[in-house]
């Protein structure tokens, strides 16, 4: 067999094994799902007028995703970019500080901590989560870090190292326990961006709820959606009160005076999206066993099949399984393109990972350590068909 039949017929495979499970195309990669109240709460939210920044369901949409969540408490925001903005603010990060991001990340992770004037620090990423690799990390910041009033100095750079962001991809929870205790042992602040992992558990305790602070998003992409919308989680009561105050323009509460007593933002969500949000709250049980479903699916149909797999929860985790996974051997990573393009013309919508960070021309001259890890990884990693609503 020459290379382009071999290249042919895995692709052939990988399209027959999504068919086995999705049935006829075209299957776009995710869309929402809106089987339950949202019409009825969208018409109550309508009819009170309050469809702004100020009204009921945002008050429950906090109280029931931090419920479900178990954080104490739960800001609600127009997008998890916003939130990723307000919990870096709120952890400190100064103009001119370092921040520890995933090279293997949406952007938004990247250009929240440019927005306080920071400079990314990319990290290198493990095969098994998908996160950031821990022992990877301890070693390189043995190496390239001193500690100096208890902050933790770049000896390259001179700046402070003040937070570390590890991202949950695809809804996999990262190394929780190795990235907390570097956070410890180094001094840095841990927010964990879990845009992505909304039902995702590590060690029976939900994403988002580790360190100081964890950030939501509800784009139209996501688990659930609000349209646009993020949230900020935290246990800090203080914390949640600032994350409220900053992102409603920093005014004081009074019947009728206007007083802002600091730079605020006008980041809050709006009624509107709130109730979106608790009606896609209450579906969300059944679309986590429904992406359960689908990922055992497929892990049946793409069992026989040479030189990739589906992407497997890391050990004591549960993920929500946002986007199902296809994880090529290194030997037939040449393969992932011409996968990409029979799936797609084939009306199975596929796609590849982002592009790393450090590659992006804002990023290009950012700080970072050796990215042998992430950058197999994204010559590797496909994501395939992940609608909640997938299978009956
Ligand atoms: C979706 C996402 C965000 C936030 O996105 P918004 O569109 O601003 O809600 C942040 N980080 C990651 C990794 C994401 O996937």
């Amino acid at each position: 067999m020459n290379a382009t039949s071999a290249q042919r017929s895995l692709a052939d495979q990988v399209i027959a094994a999504i068919r086995a499970v999705v049935g006829a195309g075209p299957v776009p990669l995710h869309e929402p799902s809106f089987a339950g109240n949202e019409r009825l709460y969208l018409q109550e939210c309508i009819d009170s007028t309050f469809v702004s920044s100020v009204g009921k369901f945002v008050d429950r949409f906090e109280a029931e995703l931090a419920a479900y969540t178990g954080a104490k408490h739960a800001v609600a925001l127009v997008n998890g970019t916003a939130a990723l903005h307000i919990a870096l603010k709120l952890a400190g990060v100064k103009e001119g500080d370092e921040v520890l991001v995933p090279a293997l990340s949406f952007v938004a992770t990247a250009n929240a901590v440019t927005y306080c004037g920071a400079i990314p620090h990319f990290v290198d990423s493990e095969s098994l989560t998908l996160g950031m690799n821990a022992a990877k990390l301890r070693a390189y910041l043995n190496e390239h870090t001193e500690q100096r009033s208890n902050q933790c100095i770049n000896r390259a750079t001179g700046r402070v190292i003040r937070a570390i962001v590890p991202m949950h991809t695809f809804g996999h929870p990262v190394d929780l326990e190795g990235l907390l205790a570097i956070a410890h042992d180094f001094n840095l602040a841990l927010l964990e961006d879990a845009a992505e992992s909304l039902g995702s558990y590590y060690r029976n305790q939900h994403t988002g709820t580790f360190g100081l602070m964890g950030t939501l998003s509800f784009n139209g992409n996501k688990t659930i959606t609000t349209g646009g919308g993020g949230a900020i989680l935290t246990n800090d009561s203080a914390l949640a009160r600032r994350a409220k105050h900053l992102t409603t323009t920093a005014k004081l509460p009074h019947a009728w005076e206007y007083w802002h007593d600091e730079i605020g933002y006008n980041y809050r969500m709006p009624n509107l999206n709130a109730a979106l949000g608790c009606a896609q709250l209450e579906q969300l049980p059944a679309m986590l066993d429904a992406k359960r479903a689908v990922f055992h699916r497929y892990q049946e149909a793409f069992a026989p099949l040479t030189g990739l797999r589906v992407v497997a929860e890391p050990e004591h985790c549960q993920s929500n399984y946002w986007l199902q996974t296809l994880l090529l051997d290194t030997a037939f990573a040449e393969q992932r393109d011409a996968i990409l393009k029979a799936t797609n013309d084939a009306g199975f919508m596929t796609r590849p990972a982002w592009t790393l960070m450090h590659e992006l021309t804002p990023f290009k001259d950012c700080p970072r350590m050796d990215l042998a890890g992430a950058q197999s990884l994204v010559q590797r990693l496909i994501n395939i068909p992940s609608s909640s609503r997938l299978i009956a």
